[in-house]
């Protein structure tokens, strides 16, 4: 029964390559003296967050981190023991359980400091915080213009034993275009605001900025440590930087189905709901038990790329992306049933990359891997 849950469809896991992907990262920022963070979130962006968080930690990831408390508490549970960052907080979250896992909490406001140190109180320990400037980005942080009572704020609760400031940070709006104007901006504006803050008093651990495009493109924002999500699962940040191949990266996930069904239809036959497909000529279907529910954009109905029995040219989903399942062309060529239809991979093969997938679906890889729902299993490699 196990393996047989494996038949329809399986995402593999190449933590081999994950683990080199860590050690890549670790080496491109190393000689400026910054630590890795490699960042778990969102079921580290679909490829399963503890055995990821396991591997990345062997290979030598200073940090994790993720988004919300709730994934950090899980890795705790899971028996992670290491430095673990969350950074998207709401009202009524568990800071508390926080505190007590000792996680790195990120605070970007005054509703936050004042829930983090009603938690220190109640829970007789000080909580390690990590003031979040928004150096421009305009998503969370603190603006400039609050900073100082912010900073003011976090340093008397720091005197009075309820928090440590054990970081200053921000994030990037557009690091994945080279030579933005808004990346020397908000640059300037996070050096700005870091040295008020220590003026003030402030002695960080770490102050960081870097995503992945930056870990990969500028060592200027490396600081002490760099936040590297996607280039972890070996997937380029955004195509002006390069294929992962050209990064030096090696693609995690391979997402595979068996072909359900494979029969001749005559020419001129519709081809799933709507009919936005008719076949030119006679011709061989091939049904691919993938579908929106799994993950599979219905916006790549009519474009996603998919390679079929290991050989042979790129065959296109034909008409729409169904719930569960989409048919594609063979043409002239059939395959057996069970034969594997190989939607993204390492591209090494011949097979489409997860690149190919946003391409076709009109949207980043990061969409797309993080989007394979529960029900593919992942298997480890
Ligand atoms: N830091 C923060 C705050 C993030 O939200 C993310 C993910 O979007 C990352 C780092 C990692 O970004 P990337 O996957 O581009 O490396």
């Amino acid at each position: 029964h196990q393996s047989s849950r494996h038949v329809r469809a399986r995402a593999e896991i190449d933590l081999d390559a994950l683990r080199a992907n860590v050690r890549t990262l670790r080496a491109r920022v190393a000689p400026g003296g910054a630590r890795l963070m490699a960042v778990v979130k969102s079921d580290a962006y679909g490829h399963g967050m503890v055995p990821v968080a396991r591997a990345a930690r062997a290979a030598g990831a200073d940090w994790l981190g993720t988004a919300t408390p709730h994934e950090a508490l899980a890795l705790r549970a899971a028996g992670d023991e290491g430095p673990l960052m969350c950074w998207l907080w709401t009202p009524g979250d568990p800071w508390d359980a926080g505190i007590e896992a000792g996680l790195d909490m990120a605070v970007s406001a005054p509703w936050a400091l004042a829930e983090v140190t009603a938690a220190a109180r109640r829970t007789g320990r000080a909580a390690r915080i990590q003031l979040k400037a928004d150096t421009g980005l305009g998503r969370n942080g603190c603006q400039p213009a609050d900073w100082p009572e912010l900073v003011g704020a976090a340093l008397a609760a720091q005197a009075a034993g309820e928090v440590l400031v054990t970081g200053l940070w921000s994030h990037f709006a557009c690091a994945d275009e080279p030579g933005h104007p808004s990346i020397a901006a908000q640059l300037d504006v996070f050096r700005e605001m870091v040295a008020y803050a220590e003026k003030a008093g402030v002695e960080p651990e770490v102050r960081h900025i870097a995503n992945s495009a930056a870990a990969l493109t500028l060592p200027e924002a490396h600081f002490d440590l760099v936040r590297a999500g996607i280039a972890t699962y070996g997937i380029a940040p955004s195509p002006e930087l390069g294929t992962a191949a050209e990064l030096g990266l090696r693609p995690v996930m391979t997402l595979s189905a068996s072909v359900a069904l494979v029969k001749r239809v005559p020419e001129g036959h519709g081809v799933s709901y709507g009919h936005t497909y008719h076949t030119d000529r006679e011709t061989t279907l091939g049904l691919v038990p993938l579908g929106y529910a799994d993950g599979i954009p219905r916006h790549a109905s009519g474009r996603g790329p998919v390679r079929v029995g290991g050989t042979g040219p790129w065959r296109r989903v034909a008409g729409r992306v169904a719930m569960d399942q989409f048919v594609v062309d063979l043409g002239g060529d059939t395959v057996p049933p069970g034969a594997r239809a190989v939607l993204f991979g390492p591209g090494d093969g011949g097979e489409p990359t997860v690149e190919d997938w946003a391409e076709a679906s009109d949207t980043i890889a990061y969409e797309i891997v993080t989007r394979i729902s529960g029900r593919v299993p992942r298997v480890y490699l």
